[in-house]
This record gives C-alpha cells, sequence and structure tokens, in this order.
C-alpha cells in the first residue's frame, strides 16, 4: 500500500451531540425515501437544509420520479450511488446521473425542473443534499454540473478505507467542487472492518455523518445503520474520527454557517417571508426561471 494517503493528525476528534434518526416519507409524484435532515434541524445544521436518503429495489418505490418543480434560493447535490435518473430543466439543460456520479445544481433565482428514473428495475439508491445559498446569491442565474463518477477525486487509506471527496478538501485531497462561502465538505467513507478514519474540520463548521451500511463508532458513541450523527461544534476539536469495527458507509457533511434567516416554502428557501410571495409570484406568473 505505498499508493496509500496518509492521514493529518486530528488531535481533538470531536464527540455526537445528537443522534437522528430519519423519517420515512415520499416526495415528487410519490418516490419513497428517507428524510434525514428534517426542517426543524436547518439552522442547527446551517448551511444545510434537507438530507434525503433513498434506497429500494422496488421499483414501486422510485418510477414516479419527481415530475416538472421549481426551486430558488439555494444548491442541490444530487449523488447516485446506484441507479440511472434523468435531469431535465427549463433552461433546455438536460444529464444523466448515475451509478456514482453527482449533479450540483445552483436553483438560484429559478430553475423548474425533472428528475425521473431511468430504469425499470434494479436498485436506486443515493442521497439528495440542499446546500443554502448567501442572501446576497440566492437570485444568481441558475447553473449546473453533471460530475460522472470518474471525475470524483478519491484516496485510501493505510487502513483501506476508500474515500470519495465530492467537494471540499480531506488529507490534502481536493475535491470535485469548491464553494466559497459556505466551504461544504462532502465525503463519501468506505471503512473496512478494524479500520480508522479521520480528517480535519474547523471547529465553528457545522457537521454530520450518515452511517449507511454498518455501524461506527464517533466519540466512544456507536452510531448505527441509517443514523445520523450530529457532530458537536467543541471550541478546541479539530476533526473527525470514526472507528469501524465491522465493514462501514457513511457520508460526512461539514461546512460554513451562513448565520442568516431562513425561511422556506417547499421548494424555495430565502431570507424573508415577502421574499417566498415574490417567488410563488413569479412561478405564478411563469417568470421564475427568467432572467438568465
Ligand atoms: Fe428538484
Amino acid at each position: 500500500m505505498d499508493q496509500a494517503t496518509k492521514l493529518e493528525p486530528v488531535a481533538q476528534p470531536r464527540t455526537i451531540e445528537r443522534i437522528v434518526a430519519g423519517v420515512p416519507t415520499s416526495d415528487g409524484a410519490g418516490v419513497k425515501l428517507t428524510r434525514v435532515l428534517t426542517q426543524d434541524l436547518q439552522q442547527r445544521l446551517d448551511p444545510f437544509l434537507m438530507l434525503d436518503n433513498f434506497r429500494s429495489d422496488d421499483p414501486d418505490d422510485y418510477l414516479a420520479g419527481f415530475p416538472d418543480h421549481p426551486h430558488r434560493g439555494f444548491e442541490t447535490v444530487t449523488y447516485m450511488i446506484a441507479g440511472r435518473m434523468r435531469h431535465r430543466d427549463s433552461a433546455g439543460h438536460e444529464g444523466l446521473l448515475q451509478n456514482g456520479g453527482v449533479q450540483w445544481m445552483t436553483a438560484g433565482r429559478g430553475v423548474i425542473h425533472s428528475e425521473m428514473p431511468e430504469q425499470e428495475d434494479g436498485v436506486m439508491e443515493g442521497f439528495q443534499l440542499w446546500l443554502n445559498l448567501p442572501a446576497r446569491r440566492k437570485m444568481i442565474p441558475a447553473w449546473y454540473r453533471d460530475i460522472p463518477s470518474s471525475d470524483i477525486p478519491g484516496y485510501v487509506t493505510a487502513d483501506g478505507v476508500k474515500v470519495r471527496v465530492i467537494a471540499g478538501m480531506s488529507n490534502g485531497v481536493a475535491g470535485a467542487m469548491t464553494r466559497e462561502d459556505t466551504e461544504p465538505l462532502y465525503l463519501d467513507i468506505d471503512l473496512p472492518a478494524d479500520s480508522l478514519f479521520s480528517t480535519a474540520l474547523p471547529a465553528a463548521h457545522n457537521a454530520f455523518v450518515y452511517v449507511y451500511r454498518g455501524e461506527l463508532t464517533i466519540g466512544g458513541t456507536l452510531l448505527g445503520e441509517s443514523r445520523m450523527a450530529i457532530l458537536a461544534n467543541t471550541p478546541q476539536a479539530d476533526g473527525v474520527l470514526l472507528i469501524a469495527s465491522g465493514p462501514a458507509k457513511a457520508i460526512l457533511v461539514a461546512g460554513k454557517p451562513l448565520l442568516e434567516p431562513i425561511v422556506q416554502h417547499g421548494p424555495f428557501v430565502m431570507n424573508t417571508k415577502e421574499e417566498i410571495y415574490k417567488a410563488l409570484t413569479d412561478l405564478r406568473e411563469g417568470h421564475l426561471a427568467d432572467a438568465r
């Protein structure tokens, strides 16, 4: 393993402040999913607004997809671990999101798009994360990037831990995306049995770990499958340490809080109620996605 990436030292790893179980729900035209980061956690996990986890091998759970719907004021990051989803939007963009790929979409002032499964059977599994935009950038033009799996940087540690760096910087490896306002870190971490993994994290950044296979120990507390740990913002803490006794997979997400008011109404996330009314009016009058 002479190509293993050396872990940077973490002197004081974070502890778990709270463990959260996701809420089973459905969205779009009836896609079954687990909402892990719910609206009541938006302040605590600022700049993150939502995390959905979907995983099913039953087409009835996902075939209906997400037909045309609007967004304004934030970014969506869709990570497709398994399966294929076709994306189309009001600006005429189209892309296929599949097996290990990521779509990073900035809704900005507005986009109307659809996200529809392009498979009739098999497993569909992945995550959709909502990342807020600062007030001064909520009305920027919509943008998106499809990042195929092969373009996502990764590394392997001496313990055999495989890390994919979707955003941010981890142990000296730069990820596929950066954002200067929120400095998001988004890692997908595949840990073999009896392994350790650590990565540095600024103490003030809000952070969470979601285990989607197996279980992990963080700060002396066991975190089970399909559970999210909100990590404490202890001032002296300089990173996170994950311990796996059996094989485990998890995502680690962290970012710099915006510390601005958050007003959400469905697919719109703004700073004031007035801005929400404006979004509804713009949608009704057919120019939510104008002014590109
Ligand atoms: Fe959407």
